[in-house]
C-alpha cells in the first residue's frame, strides 16, 4: 500500500466478461462514499459511481456490512498515498454477486470477507518466505486497476478494497468465504481491524504465555492486539490511551492495566520492576509512541509497529542503542497474517467466545452517516463503526 501505486496503472484492464454478470449488477446506480481529492475533510456519497463489469478472474461483491478503520481516515490526509477519485473503504464483508469465467473457487451467494492484501498463492513471498501477507502481485496488479466508473472516468478503490460502495469489483484471491451462519457484520471487522492487531500479537510478535505486555492505542486495531494478547495468556497487558473512555473499553476486552501515556513510567516499574515489558505494540501511527513503544520494552524485547505513519516522519534510534538493547524492533503488515486459514481461526475464536467482536461495534451506521463517522475516529471516541448497506 506504500509503495509507488502510479507504476501499476500501465497494466491492461481486464476484458470484461459480461455473460455471467448478473442483469441487476450491469449499470446499476448504487450509493457509494468517494474521495474527491487527497486533504479532502469529507467524502462524496453519492449514486453516480458504476461498479465495473468483473474480467475472468474477478468477482462482484455485494457488500452488506464495512467497517471504519483509522486507515481511510489516513488516506483522505494522504498518510496513505491513494490515487483519487476512489471509492474508500477496506474492512468489508458481503455476498458474491457475479463471478468471471474462471472463477470455481467461490459462487454467487457465498458469504465472504473482502482481503485488502491477498496473497497470489505463487510467488517467492507466497512460497518460499513463508510471509503471503507481504505478497505484492495481486495487490500492486488488478487490485490497484479501477475498480469504479463515474461518466466514462475511472474511479479507484482504496487499498484495492473500495468497500464503502453497496458493490465492488474484486480479484478472486481478495475474498475469503465463510460460513453462512457467520453474522457479516462481525465478518467484516475481521477484514481489517480484528486481522491485523490480533495477528500482530499471535503472528508477529508472537507474545507467549505469562509474559508482559504495552499496546499504545484502545482503537478498532488496539483492542484487537488487546485481545490477541489475552489469547496468547499475556500475564499483564497494560492499554495506553489519551481518551478516559477507552481506557475502560481496554478493560472490557482484557487489559489488566488502562493508563494514560503519562502514567506508562509508573506501569513499568510496578509490573516489570522498571526492567520494561516482553513486548510492546503501537497501534496508532505517531513516531513519538513508536519511539515510546521501543522505550517501553525491557533489554531484548520485542517493539511491534502497527500504526501506519506519514513517509517523511521520522523515529531515531541512537546507533549506540540497538546494539546495546538487543530489542527486536518489528513492523507488522496485515498482521503477518496468511487469510487463507487466519481468518477462519479467528471466526472459531470468536464461536467460542475468546475474541469478543461484537463488543467491538460501538455504532451501526448507514454510508450517509460516513463523514461524521469518520470524524469520530479523528477524535478517538469509537472502536468500530460498521456501516450497513
Ligand atoms: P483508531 O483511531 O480507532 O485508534 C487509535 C487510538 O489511539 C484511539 O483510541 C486514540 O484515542 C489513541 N491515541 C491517539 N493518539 C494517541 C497518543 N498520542 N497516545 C495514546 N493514545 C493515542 O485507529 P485504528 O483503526 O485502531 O488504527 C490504528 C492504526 O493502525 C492506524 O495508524 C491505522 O492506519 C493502522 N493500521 C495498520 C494496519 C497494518 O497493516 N499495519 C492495518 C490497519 C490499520
Ligand atoms: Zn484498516
Amino acid at each position: 500500500m506504500l509503495l509507488s501505486l502510479t507504476t501499476v496503472f500501465t497494466f491492461r484492464l481486464p476484458e470484461p466478461n459480461l455473460c455471467l454478470v448478473s442483469l441487476n449488477q450491469m449499470g446499476a446506480r448504487m450509493l457509494a462514499a468517494v474521495l474527491r481529492n487527497t486533504g479532502d475533510q469529507d467524502l462524496d456519497v453519492t449514486d453516480t459511481i458504476e461498479v465495473n463489469d468483473p474480467g475472468p478472474d474477478d468477482v462482484v461483491v455485494k457488500i452488506t456490512h464495512t467497517g471504519v478503520c483509522h486507515s481511510d481516515v489516513s488516506a483522505m490526509n494522504g498518510t496513505i498515498p491513494t490515487e483519487c477519485p476512489a471509492v474508500l473503504g477496506h474492512e468489508g464483508a458481503g455476498i458474491i454477486d457475479a463471478v468471471g469465467d474462471n472463477v470455481t473457487e467461490v459462487a454467487v451467494g457465498d458469504h465472504v470477507i473482502v482481503v485488502w492484501s491477498p496473497p497470489c498463492g505463487g510467488c517467492r513471498f507466497c512460497i518460499d518466505h513463508k510471509s503471503p501477507n507481504l505478497c505484492v502481485t495481486v495487490q500492486f496488479g488488478s487490485m490497484m486497476l479501477p475498480h469504479f466508473t463515474e461518466a466514462n472516468v475511472p474511479v479507484h478503490a482504496m487499498a484495492g478494497a473500495g468497500t464503502f460502495a453497496e458493490k465492488t469489483l474484486l480479484p478472486k484471491q481478495a475474498v475469503v468465504k465463510i460460513d453462512p451462519d457467520i453474522p457479516l457484520d462481525i465478518a467484516s471487522l475481521i477484514g481489517c481491524g480484528v486481522m491485523t492487531g490480533a495477528g500482530a500479537a499471535l503472528n508477529t510478535a508472537k507474545i507467549t504465555p505469562g509474559s508482559s505486555v504495552i499496546v499504545y492505542g484502545a482503537g478498532g486495531v488496539g483492542v484487537a492486539a488487546i485481545q490477541g494478547a489475552r489469547i496468547a495468556g499475556a500475564a499483564e497487558i497494560v492499554a495506553v490511551d489519551l481518551n478516559d473512555a477507552k481506557l475502560d473499553d481496554a478493560r472490557r476486552f482484557g487489559a489488566t492495566h488502562a493508563v494514560k501515556p503519562e502514567d506508562v513510567d509508573g506501569a513499568k516499574l510496578e509490573i516489570t520492576g522498571g526492567d520494561g515489558f516482553d513486548y510492546a505494540l503501537e497501534c496508532i501511527g505517531n513516531p513519538l509512541t513508536m519511539r515510546a513503544s521501543f522505550d517501553a520494552v525491557r533489554r531484548g524485547g520485542t517493539a511491534c509497529i502497527v500504526g501506519v505513519g506519514r513517509m517523511e516522519e521520522m523515529v531515531q534510534f541512537s546507533a549506540f542503542e540497538l546494539f546495546f538493547s538487543e530489542k527486536i524492533l518489528v513492523g507488522s503488515y496485515y498482521g503477518g497474517t496468511d487469510v487463507r486459514s487466519d481468518f477462519h481461526k479467528l471466526l472459531r475464536l470468536y464461536k467460542q467466545g475468546k475474541l469478543d467482536l461484537e463488543g467491538m461495534i460501538t455504532r451501526r451506521i448507514t454510508i450517509d452517516e460516513i463523514n461524521p463517522a469518520l470524524e469520530a475516529v479523528r477524535n478517538g471516541e469509537v472502536i468500530r463503526q460498521v456501516i450497513e448497506f
